[in-house]
């Protein structure tokens, strides 16, 4: 994925032995992702695995790395061979040695080699660290190789004692962001903007949201983009109130909205944008005001993304500003603080503000610690998507019906107000109404 000649391993290295540190003691178990069978015998494209790939740096499937922590850590690598046969058909593979040197490892075998070596590494040491119960087929091989070292025990060889995920040292990890990651995730945000932008130029009545789909990823893969982060919801009229919306069958029509919810993968960095705006190129009257608002949620969100606060701060004062909204625009009766108690808001706003972002685009890491909400911290990076979602019904007044609006940037916590990481997309109404006018 990431071109051979960008690696520097050196990175790579520096996080598998932060990784060893956490440990303390004992040897951790990470696999890559499988390859995955769509049907019959064609695949998915293939993606690794994130904490795999954050700890390695390669790309290639049937790869496991291991860590032996300890006084002086060893990180080992378990890849697959040269075949001059099979990389006739599937390309360049590695193998063993020049992974070993590339990437940074200690050692590195060939992945057959991994059953009969693990009951090796693991003699005499405390614990296995390895993703528990995220594959059952990794487990049963877990307990062979544990089984296989107590299998030693008469000759005195002791087996670890205790099983720990590592997922929860590799999730912490994740969560703060180094700068090389911050420099991807800078760049997946910009060829994400020129996507929405090239989406706006191309919306018009009469078209087709997956004509609209198609533009979004051909100017990510263009610019080099792996994949997109996830798949991409584009969501005219109605369909903008399916918060999962992904069929993009529907035609485009005049007096309707766009939502576009939409980011490219980079290097395996997500982007996550979300952007509403008018099939014909200007706002109706309700339009606007329900845009307005939810603009108006994001940025009182946005004030509260800093270091020091609670991870909720932005999502209550979101929810302040969008209640107190749905009050003024007659969506709800009553009074602002019986709408946040009760929290009817829920019926127009039904979701959070944002979750984590990273290599994956619902980003490793937890929400609460011991039941509180946890405090941010310069360079975490998180999405900011605050929307009002208005379904057709007796009680709701005409001009607001099936309109739907998101907006969603990706922002990364400092000592001081966020950085917008998406900020080029534009956002505001007359600078949309403006692209969009010089488009057609
Ligand atoms: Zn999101
Ligand atoms: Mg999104």
């Amino acid at each position: 994925m990431m071109k051979l000649t960008d690696l520097d391993s050196a990175r790579y290295v520096a996080r598998r032995r932060r990784l060893a540190a956490a440990m303390d003691e004992g040897v951790a178990v990470v696999p890559t992702a499988p390859e995955r069978i769509r049907n019959r015998d064609t695949h998915y494209p293939y993606r690794f695995d994130s904490h795999f790939w954050y700890l390695s740096g390669f790309s290639e499937p049937e790869a496991v790395l291991v860590i032996v922590a300890g006084r002086e850590p060893r990180s080992l690598l378990f890849c697959r061979e040269r075949s001059a046969e099979r990389e006739i058909w599937d390309g360049f593979r590695h193998g063993p040695d020049a992974a070993r040197e590339r990437f940074g490892f200690d050692a590195a075998y060939p992945i057959a080699a991994l059953d009969e070596e693990m009951p090796k590494l693991l003699a005499e040491q405390a614990a296995l660290h390895y993703p528990v119960g995220a594959d059952a087929a990794w487990d049963a091989r877990a307990m062979k190789w544990l089984n296989a070292v107590r299998e030693k025990a008469r000759a005195g060889v002791a087996a670890p004692q205790r099983l720990h995920d590592v997922r929860a040292l590799l999730d912490e990890m994740r969560l703060v962001k180094e700068p090389d990651e911050l420099a991807v995730m800078r760049r997946a945000a910009a060829i994400s903007a020129r996507g929405h932008h090239r989406a706006m130029r191309a919306a018009r009545p009469g078209r087709f949201e997956y004509e609209i789909e198609a533009e979004l990823l051909y100017e990510f893969r263009r610019h080099g983009a792996q994949f997109p982060a996830y798949w991409p919801i584009v969501a005219g009229g109605a369909n903008a109130c399916v918060l999962h919306y992904v069929f993009n069958h529907a035609a485009l029509r005049a007096g309707d909205l766009l939502l576009i919810d939409a980011g490219c993968e980079l290097d395996g960095y997500a982007a996550d944008i979300t952007r509403t705006f008018p099939v014909s190129g200007r706002f109706s009257p309700a339009q606007r005001d329900v845009y307005a608002l939810v603009l108006e949620a994001q940025r009182a969100a946005m004030a509260k993304v800093r270091a020091g606060n609670a991870w909720n701060e932005p999502h209550d004062a979101a929810v302040r500003v969008l209640a107190q909204g749905m009050l003024d625009l007659k969506l709800l009766a009553g009074s602002l603080e019986e709408a946040l108690e009760k929290e009817t808001y829920k019926r127009f706003y039904m979701h959070r503000t944002g979750h984590w972002l990273g290599l994956d685009v619902h980003d490793t890491g937890d929400y609460k610690r011991s039941g509180e909400w946890r405090t941010l911290v310069a360079g975490m990076t998180l999405t900011v998507e605050p929307g009002l979602y208005i379904r057709t019904a007796d009680d709701v007044p005409e001009p607001l019906r099936d309109i739907g609006v998101r907006i969603e940037d990706d922002v990364l916590v400092t000592s001081g107000a966020c950085e917008v990481l998406t900020a080029e997309t534009v956002k505001d109404i007359a600078e949309i109404e403006a692209l969009m006018r010089d488009a057609a």
